[in-house]
């Protein structure tokens, strides 16, 4: 079965949202196979987020990342990727609203940055964040 590494940002962790949205992940078919919650460091959040280093919203981004606990999940469902990136909506919250109003982004996020959820893009880095967060997990 296909995996993806979905986390719930500090925002919604902060606003006691972690549960309900696990929930709807199952609700939509998602089999959560880890799931860890914890602190980013600095460090940590840069090395998470290095393809967008050098960007202007880096470290902004860090900082948010950093302000709080987040829960780390292993979701499993045939094309998981693709699938969970759909349930997330838009980067941009804003859009999310706009676009697609059921989203978890449209319904948990703020706005261009604390936008409630992450989802790997693609197999590559479904597999590197795997292994950042679970390093000992194994998949069939
Ligand atoms: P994620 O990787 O968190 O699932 P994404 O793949 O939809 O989100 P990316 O382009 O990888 O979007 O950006 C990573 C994160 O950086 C976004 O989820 C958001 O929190 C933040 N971000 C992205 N673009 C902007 C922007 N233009 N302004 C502010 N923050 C941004
Ligand atoms: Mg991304």
């Amino acid at each position: 079965m296909d995996c993806t590494l979905a986390m719930i940002k500090p925002d919604a962790v902060a606003a006691g949202k972690a549960s309900e949205i696990q929930q709807l992940a199952e609700m939509h078919g998602f089999l959560i196979i880890a799931k860890r919650q914890l602190q980013l460091t600095t460090r940590l959040a840069e090395d998470f987020y290095a393809e967008h280093k050098g960007k202007a919203f880096f470290n902004g981004l860090v900082e948010f990342m950093t302000s709080g606990p987040i829960v780390a999940l292993v979701l499993s469902k045939a094309g998981a990727i693709r699938a969970w990136r759909e349930l997330m909506g838009p980067t941009n919250v804003f859009d999310a609203r706009l676009k697609a109003p059921k989203s978890l982004r449209a319904l948990y996020g703020s706005d261009g940055t604390r936008n409630a959820t992450h989802g790997s893009d693609y197999p590559q880095s479904a597999a590197r964040e795997i292994k950042f967060y679970f390093p000992n997990l194994q998949l069939a």
